[in-house]
C-alpha cells in the first residue's frame, strides 16, 4: 500500500517534470523562430528594405522604358520617401522633417564659400559634402567659379526666415519663395545653395543663364546632385525656379532625373 503511493507521488511528480520540460521546450523553439523579430526588429526591416530596393533597381534598369513596370517600382520606396536619414528623402510642401531632427554626420565640404567665419550653413552630411567637393573641384577646372552659400539649415533656423518673409509678403507669397519649418530640404543637410560673382554672390534666377548656372545644369548630376526646382515644374515641386539650389540624391539617381528631365516628385511618383 505505501509503495504504492510512493509510485503514484513519483509518477506525479515525473508528469510535473514531464510537463515543465514540454512547456520549457515550446518557450525555447518559440523564442528561436521569433528571436529576429523580438530582438532585431531594426536590422531585419532595414535588411528587407535594402533587398527589395535593390532589387527595384535592376527591376528599374531592365526595364527603363516600361511606364507599368515603373509604376510597380516607384510604388516600393515609401522608405526613402519618409526615412530623413535616407538619402533618398523627399521634403517638399507635403511630406515634412521632423522638427528635431538634425543629421547626426554634418561636416563642412572643402569648397570656396560665398562669406566667412563659421556658420551652420556651411555644413553638409558627409556624403553630399565629398560630392560637393568633387562637383567644385571639375567646376574650377574648367574655369567656373561657384561658390557655396547655403547648406544645412536647423529647423528653427528655417521658422526666422520663414516668419521674416511671411512679415514682409504675407504667408502665402512667402511660402513661393521660402519653405516653412519642416518643409525645408536644407534641413536634411542634403542641399547646398550655391551662388556666383556674377549675379553678386547672391540667389539669382539669372544664375542659371550664366556660364556657372550652365556648366551646373549640365555637370551636377555626375557628381550626383540635382537641379531641385527646375524651370516649368512649380507645379509639382511647389517652388519656383531655382538653378542655385542643389539637392544631393546619388550618382545613379541624379542620372536618370536628369536624363528624364523630372523631379525628384516624379521619379518616385508622388503628386
Ligand atoms: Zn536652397
Amino acid at each position: 500500500m505505501r509503495k504504492t503511493r510512493i509510485k503514484s507521488k513519483q509518477r506525479k511528480r515525473f508528469n510535473r517534470l514531464f510537463s515543465t520540460l514540454v512547456v520549457f521546450c515550446i518557450v525555447l523553439t518559440t523564442l528561436f523562430i521569433l528571436k529576429d523579430k523580438l530582438f532585431y526588429p531594426d536590422t531585419v526591416i532595414a535588411g528587407q528594405i535594402s533587398e527589395e530596393n535593390s532589387n527595384n533597381l535592376n527591376t528599374e534598369e531592365e526595364n527603363f522604358n516600361n511606364e507599368a513596370d515603373k509604376q510597380e517600382e516607384v510604388k516600393n520606396y515609401p522608405v526613402s520617401i519618409d526615412k530623413a536619414e535616407d538619402i533618398l528623402i523627399v521634403v517638399n510642401k507635403d511630406i515634412h522633417v521632423d522638427s528635431d531632427y538634425k543629421p547626426d554626420d554634418l561636416v563642412i565640404p572643402d569648397v570656396k564659400f560665398s562669406f566667412d567665419g563659421e556658420h551652420e550653413k556651411k555644413y553638409m552630411r558627409q556624403e553630399a559634402a565629398k560630392a560637393l567637393e568633387e562637383l567644385f573641384k571639375n567646376a574650377y577646372e574648367e574655369g567656373k567659379y561657384i561658390f557655396a552659400l547655403s547648406g544645412y539649415r536647423s529647423y528653427n533656423t528655417q521658422k526666422y526666415i520663414f516668419n521674416n518673409f511671411a512679415d514682409r509678403m504675407g504667408e502665402e507669397e512667402a511660402n513661393k519663395l521660402s519653405a516653412r519649418p519642416g518643409q525645408s530640404e536644407h534641413q536634411t543637410g542634403l542641399a547646398m545653395d550655391i551662388t556666383s560673382q556674377q549675379v553678386g554672390f547672391g540667389l539669382e534666377e539669372e544664375f542659371g543663364n550664366t556660364n556657372e548656372g550652365k556648366w551646373v545644369k549640365d555637370n551636377a548630376h555626375k557628381f550626383g546632385f540635382i537641379i531641385r526646382y527646375p524651370k516649368d515644374k512649380t507645379h509639382i515641386t511647389g517652388y519656383l525656379y531655382e538653378p542655385w539650389h542643389l539637392r544631393y540624391v546619388g550618382k545613379d539617381v541624379a542620372q536618370k532625373i536628369y536624363n528624364e528631365q523630372i523631379t525628384l516628385e516624379e521619379y518616385f511618383g508622388i503628386e
